[in-house]
Parts: structure tokens; C-alpha cells; sequence
């Protein structure tokens, strides 16, 4: 496994660390457990965590050093390649190793794949998690947007690599219809969910173990990175129309964002953070929308059941594996139309879609839930069912299907 800009032993939650950690965490696990030996390579961003750490049974993270130990912008990290490909050499020569397959995520570790493939022949999956050109038909401003050198890298990868990896089939067909893609060449695998750690669980105990207050007060949950992609202004500005037109819900009623920095930690508030904190405040949101700061895999799950609903209001997600995650917490999912949400989330089954950034229209679809508890009960239970079919051992079965293709030179067959 490649992931040379962020690490599966990330803390999660933070700028950058979010669904790609977990994915190659959670599928080297899976891998690991079906009996394939994983070594997933990254770049050292501290000086403190050991050059290798067994994640699980036949799993390994080995942290490189390339270029300075601490975080580095992704897209000068470009320059540091060549010696991280020369430490990914070294390390396999110094333990006699033989990958049979590469499997490389995001646009900057497919580089490295490429050249790992042409000194060892072995084939390369490649994910790209999101892509350059998606960001950028959503982008708000020029600090959004990709640069033109990772559009360029991704086309290249498109043709070059011998297998890719979509998470849903219309991230599939962006490939397509922004690069040129050959379709045949893509194979749509979801991301998955661990199915035992989130699962349906009681609302009221779990308010009361995190010290939320209890029913009948409302409680809506959004958990994700802190930035300008995930709508969390729609959520701030949806809770201000729901309270409007629903004067009783007033001091009954908390927006939870589960990510970033909690309140007592302005200090280390980002731009986006400090924008959505004046934002609440402008709309006199006060106590209505907290920041619960970032919260680590094992503590979400608390979260997810304390929710009444669990939202995901992004302008762009290839995948979302936080819905995935409210999904199989037995809750019911108010997500974008935006990507991967769309496919997850089935609108009237599992939970209710909404237009990316229109709060009236997410106001809307939150209240109806909140407004009747019978809707409510039917979606959580389809929440559940529909989560079902994400589980890793699904998962890992698919993916290891894609490993066997490229070993024996097949094309993998399309499969949606
Ligand atoms: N996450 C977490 N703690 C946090 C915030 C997020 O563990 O405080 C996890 C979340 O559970 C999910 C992942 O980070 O597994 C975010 O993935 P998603 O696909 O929703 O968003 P991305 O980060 O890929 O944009």
C-alpha cells in the first residue's frame, strides 16, 4: 500500500487525516485478515512515531523519512518523490521482499507506484480517493482549487495504471467525462464500514455517557474534516431556518460538528473554523450549533447513537464514508446529492438527499424528520439494512478479486 502524504496512524479529524486513512487502514486490516501480507509505506511527519508499526495481524506501516519530519504541503511534496521511492527500494532490498501488487491512493502516491512498477514489474490498483478536477467545479475560491501539474498526474494514471479502483459509479464516470477515461479499465468498490463498531445503539444512554443533553431535546450530527468542501455553513445556516420557523425547538435543539477543534480551542481554529464560528454568531446561533472538536474512530460511535439524525451537507464527496458510518449507527443519514452520498444513502429508505448547498432545502428535509417520529423509525431501520452491504469483509473480498485480475494480466471486468 502507497499513501505517502497521510498516514493510516493519523489522528483523525484534523485537516487532513479523514475517509482515505480510515479506508487503508480498515482494508489493510481486512487484507490482513484474509492472509495477505500488507506493508503500507507513508512519509515519517514526526520525528516520534517508529520507522514500523504492526497495525494487525500482517500489517505494517513503515513511515520513510523524505524531506522534512512534519506536515508538508501535498503539492510540493512532488520534490521528495524520488527519495521516498529510493527508501521504498532500500527498505524491500534490506528485508528481501517481493510485492506482488502495488496499491497506490490519491494522485501523488501513484507516482510513486509507477516507478516502483517499472524497477519490479509488479502491477499497480490505483484509488484516487478525490479528484483534482471534481474539487475544482466546486471550488469557492482560488485556495480550493487543484493545481494544474495533480490534473495532469491523474490523466496519466488513468491510462497507465492496470487497474482503478471507483467508489461509486458515478465517480467512475467522472473519470470518464473529465479525463478521457477507459471505463473498462475502472472498477466500482465502495469504501466499507466496520459493521461491529458501528451499530444501532441506545440514544438516551449514549446522550447521557457523553453529557448531551437527553430527549426530547434534538440533536443533529455531522461528522468530517473542517473545511470549505463539507457545507457545514449550510448546516449553521439550515439550523437558523429550522429554529425560525419552529420557535418551540429553541433551547431544544444542538448542531453537533464532530471534527476539527472543540470551543474551548479557538486558538487552533482554521480559516474555515473561525468563518463557520462568526457565521453561528452572526446568525445569533449561539448554543444551537457546538464544535466538539475531532473525536477518534473508537469514540464516534457514542456519537452516531446519540444523533437524531446524522448529516452531511458537502458540495463534493467521492465517497463519505461518515454517512456510511450514521448508516450503519442505525440513524437516519440527511446527506448532499453531491457524489458518493447519493449512492450510499437511498432518498426515502435510508435517509433523505438535498441539493448541495441550499440550506432552505436542508432545513426542509431535517425537519421533516424531526417533525415526524414514524418517518424517522422507517429510515434508521432502513439505515441499518442498507449499511449491510458495506462491510470490510465484502469489501476485501472485491478488492483481493481486483489483485488476482491484474496478477494474471486480466482486465478487471466491469462491475457496478
Ligand atoms: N473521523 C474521525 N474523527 C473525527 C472526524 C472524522 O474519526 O473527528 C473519521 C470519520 O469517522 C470517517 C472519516 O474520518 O471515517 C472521514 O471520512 P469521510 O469519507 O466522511 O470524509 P473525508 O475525510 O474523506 O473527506
Amino acid at each position: 500500500m502507497l499513501s505517502v502524504h497521510s498516514s493510516p496512524l493519523a489522528r483523525l479529524g484534523g485537516k487532513e487525516a479523514g475517509g482515505m486513512n480510515v479506508y487503508i487502514r480498515e482494508l489493510s486490516r481486512e487484507l490482513g485478515r484474509r492472509g495477505l501480507a500488507v506493508d503500507v509505506f507513508t512519509r515519517a511527519q514526526d520525528a516520534t512515531t517508529p520507522p514500523i508499526v504492526a497495525l494487525d495481524r500482517g500489517v505494517r506501516v513503515i513511515s520513510l523519512r523524505a524531506g522534512p519530519a512534519a506536515p508538508y504541503d501535498k503539492n510540493l511534496l512532488l520534490d521528495y518523490l524520488p527519495e521516498f521511492i529510493n527508501r521504498v527500494r532500500c527498505f524491500a532490498e534490506s528485508e528481501d521482499l517481493h510485492y506482488d501488487v502495488l496499491h497506490s491512493h490519491y494522485w501523488i502516491s501513484g507516482q510513486v507506484a509507477r516507478a516502483l512498477r517499472q524497477a519490479w514489474g509488479a502491477p499497480i490498483v490505483h484509488m484516487f480517493h478525490t479528484l483534482g478536477s471534481m474539487k475544482n467545479e466546486v471550488a469557492r475560491s482560488d485556495d480550493e482549487r487543484e493545481t494544474g501539474g495533480r490534473i495532469a498526474i491523474e490523466r496519466d494514471l488513468l491510462q497507465s495504471v492496470d487497474a482503478v479502483t471507483a467508489a461509486t459509479p458515478l465517480d467512475r464516470a467522472q473519470m470518464v467525462w473529465h479525463y478521457g477515461a477507459d471505463a473498462a479499465r475502472i472498477r466500482v468498490i465502495p469504501a466499507g464500514v466496520d459493521l461491529q463498531r458501528f451499530q444501532p445503539r441506545d440514544r438516551d444512554a449514549a446522550r447521557a455517557a457523553l453529557g448531551l443533553p437527553a430527549a426530547p431535546h434534538r440533536l443533529v450530527v455531522l461528522v468530517g474534516r473542517i473545511e470549505p468542501l463539507k457545507g457545514i455553513d449550510a448546516l449553521i445556516e439550515a439550523s437558523a431556518q429550522l429554529l425560525a420557523a419552529r420557535p418551540a425547538l429553541r433551547g431544544h435543539y444542538t448542531a453537533l460538528v464532530v471534527g476539527g477543534e472543540p470551543e474551548d480551542a479557538t486558538e487552533r481554529w482554521n480559516a474555515e473554523q473561525r468563518r463557520l464560528g462568526a457565521l453561528r454568531d452572526a446568525l445569533g446561533l449561539g448554543d444551537a450549533v457546538v464544535f466538539a472538536g475531532a473525536r477518534t474512530h473508537e469514540e464516534l460511535p457514542l456519537y452516531y447513537a446519540a444523533a437524531d439524525i446524522v448529516t452531511m451537507p458537502s458540495h463534493y464527496e467521492s465517497f463519505g464514508m461518515a454517512a456510511l458510518e450514521g448508516l450503519a449507527s442505525g440513524r437516519p443519514v440527511v446527506a448532499t446529492d453531491a457524489g458518493g452520498p447519493a449512492f450510499i444513502v437511498e432518498d426515502g429508505i435510508s435517509g433523505l438527499l438535498t441539493p448541495p448547498a441550499a440550506p432552505d432545502r436542508l432545513a426542509g428535509q431535517l425537519g421533516r424528520i424531526l417533525d415526524d417520529d414514524a418517518l424517522a423509525a422507517l429510515l434508521a431501520a432502513g439505515a441499518r439494512q442498507r449499511a449491510r452491504r458495506f462491510g470490510w469483509p465484502t469489501i476485501g473480498c472485491e478488492i483481493m478479486q481486483v489483485y488476482r485480475d491484474v496478477l494474471h494480466g486480466a482486465r478487471p471486468a466491469v462491475a457496478v
